[in-house]
């Protein structure tokens, strides 16, 4: 019997939803450590940076702690997922399904993966119903439209995004972008040329 069992929950997490954190929870219960991990993905552009999303999953964590989950860390890497989880000696990759779509996804990532290493596993957990039509990109662009979000996403991380976003509306003083971290977050320009190309005229 092998003890301190890791398993690693990778994603971009831009935002995280609930849907995400239910995945969490209820992996958790399985693995002595669950790390919750924001993959730096220069490929897939994200309006938030790295530090938003950590202090975002950390304030989640920190809340799951007070309420008796206390295996759960939050961590970020560079590159790809197995090697993460290589490094931290990880045993499992843990990923969501929601529906045939990222069945397909995940089983091609799944064997590239363990064309890389056979000593860890990519386990599947499937999304409760309720969140299985939930996903980052349409918080995204339902925050972007000015819609409310706190039914998809953690009260903090819904008060946070629509900081970021009021921050965008004002045009004059655009905030400076955090150089170390532009590679993996849409430009402010970006964002507003798309909330401004949603906006009836
Ligand atoms: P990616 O890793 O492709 O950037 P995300 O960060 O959105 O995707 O999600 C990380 C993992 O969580 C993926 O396995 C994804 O399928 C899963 N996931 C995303 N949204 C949900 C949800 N609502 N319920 C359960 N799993 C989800």
């Amino acid at each position: 019997m092998r003890n301190n069992i890791i398993a690693v929950y990778p994603g971009s997490f831009c935002p995280p939803t609930i849907g995400h954190t239910d995945v969490v929870v209820r992996a958790a219960a399985h693995y002595d450590k669950l790390i919750w991990a924001i993959g730096v993905n220069s490929a897939k552009k994200c309006f938030l940076t790295v530090s938003e999303r950590l202090d975002m999953l950390r304030r989640i964590v920190e809340e799951l702690r007070q309420e008796g989950l206390n295996n759960i860390e939050v961590d970020s890497f560079e590159g790809s997922a197995i090697r993460y989880a290589e490094r931290i000696e990880a045993s499992f990759i843990l990923r969501g399904l929601r529906n045939t779509s990222d069945l397909q996804f995940e089983l091609d990532m799944a064997t590239a993966n363990r064309g890389i290493s056979k000593k860890i596993e990519t386990v599947c957990m499937f999304s409760k119903p309720h969140y299985a039509t939930l996903s980052s990109s349409m918080v995204t662009e339902i925050a972007i439209l000015g819609e409310k979000i706190d039914q998809y996403v953690h009260p903090y991380v819904a008060r946070q995004i629509n900081k970021k976003l009021g921050v965008y509306r004002q045009p004059s003083k655009p905030p400076q972008d955090d150089q170390s971290e532009a590679r993996s977050s849409v430009s402010i320009n970006e964002l507003k040329q798309r909330r401004e190309s949603k906006e009836p005229s």
